[in-house]
């Protein structure tokens, strides 16, 4: 049975999140490390994408959690979902991050048609023909599912860089078109932090014999570099300040969905009255047909909540949609939904990322230390 539906929904998030609970969520902590392989029910909730475009919020799966298994139960889980804010928060304040991967992932581009070694590499790498054992199943999986489990994503990152010695900008854009919760910043900042970039001088090296203790295959790759050193750079992303979010104005606005925030029902909106639903669908560039249509799904049935929620007309955006209204919108994070939106829209930020992103400027435990603080508020 296919991992996901073909209709990205919130019930089926809704669905996923209640099977998850009643079942792998129990035993997560101990369980999550292992990779069970295409086809079995996998050790980890799966949610990611429809927590990447708030089909479900994050506050709405922590607090299931918790309720599910307690503090001390679900804290392994509510300290991933975390992680995922975290990147977000830290992408917003260094977005150099994002913008500098695609320019690195360019200039890659033009040294494959310079180094024939490199473009071999590459294109063996890419049709899972590299002889190293679990990696070509992996490059099937991911193009073929969309999907890869957490520690296989680690171990598929580091032998790209460090075992194939492939420009790590091409991995996390072959990651972006193909994975159906695929994520500027947890994805940008996933690769980073494998190669030593994003806790400089710190890299994540995949070892055989982890690799063999937690797949069900029992994969068992020879030849991967093991004292591969971390990858530098000349100028890392330079820190700016959390854009300012804005406030609604009071009476009759036009609100704009994308695929950042598709759970209008939950935004608090103050004084405003929608009276016009618009969704804009920015794919990341070169999306798979599969996370195209997961995108499309999503933003429908965005709109059709959003309609039945507010009681106003809603579809895609067109010329001229909003009227003289003001428009108003979920703030977008860094990534292809933000630069797609109207300049002058009123971006509204929810208390959740308000509260976590200045705690995200730097490493992940300043965050981590104010989780309690964040889920009493
Ligand atoms: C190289 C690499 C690339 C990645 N690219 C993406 C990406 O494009 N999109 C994406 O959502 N995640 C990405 N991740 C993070 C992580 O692998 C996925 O979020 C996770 O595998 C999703 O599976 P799940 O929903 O079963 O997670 P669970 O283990 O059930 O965790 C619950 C939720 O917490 C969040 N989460 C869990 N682990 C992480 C993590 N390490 N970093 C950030 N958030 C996390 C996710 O939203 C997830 O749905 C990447 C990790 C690596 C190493």
């Amino acid at each position: 049975m296919p991992l996901f539906p073909t209709a990205l929904t919130r019930d089926a998030g809704l669905a996923a999140l209640s099977a998850f609970l009643g079942g792998p969520g129990a035993d997560y902590a101990a369980a999550r490390n292992t990779d069970r392989g295409r086809g079995a029910q996998p050790t980890t909730s799966a949610l990611s994408p429809y927590l990447r475009r708030r089909l479900l919020t994050e506050a709405e799966v922590v607090e299931a959690a918790l309720h599910a298994f307690g503090d001390e139960g679900a804290e392994k889980f509510v300290s991933e979902v975390f992680w995922r804010t975290y990147f977000k928060g830290h992408l917003e304040t260094h977005p150099d991050a994002w913008t500098g991967t695609r320019t690195g992932r360019d200039a890659a581009l033009a040294r494959l048609a310079e180094e024939p070694r490199l473009r071999r590499i590459h294109e063996q790498a890419i049709a899972g023909e590299t002889g190293i054992d679990g990696f070509d199943s992996w490059v099937v999986q991911l193009t073929e599912e969309g999907w890869l489990h957490n520690h296989t994503r680690m171990w598929f990152a580091s032998i790209w860089i460090f075992t194939l010695r492939l420009p790590w900008e091409l991995g996390a854009d072959l990651f972006m078109r193909h994975l159906i919760d695929g994520d500027p910043a947890s994805n940008t900042l996933s690769w980073r932090w494998v190669a030593g970039l994003h806790t400089r001088g710190k890299n994540y090296v995949a070892r055989r014999d982890n690799i063999r203790r937690y797949t069900a295959e029992g994969f068992d790759p020879d030849g991967l570099d093991e004292d591969a050193e971390p990858l530098d750079e000349a100028k890392p992303p330079r820190e700016v300040p959390l854009p300012k979010a804005d406030t609604p104005p009071a009476g009759d606005v036009a609100l704009l969905l994308h695929l950042d925030d598709l759970h209008p029902e939950s935004l608090d909106l103050g004084a405003a009255r929608v009276s016009r639903i618009g969704g804009l669908l920015a794919h990341p560039e070169g999306a798979s047909e599969k996370v195209r249509a997961a995108d499309e799904s999503a933003m429908r049935d965005g709109l059709a909540r959003a309609e039945a929620h507010f009681g106003c007309p809603a579809g895609p955006v067109s010329e001229g949609w909003a009227g003289d209204l003001p428009v108003v919108t979920a703030w977008a994070t860094v990534g292809p939904s933000a630069e797609a939106l109207p300049g002058d829209c009123l971006r509204l930020r929810r208390d959740w990322d308000e509260r976590a992103w200045p705690l995200s400027t730097r490493g992940y435990s300043r965050l981590r230390g104010g989780i309690p603080k964040i889920l009493r508020g």
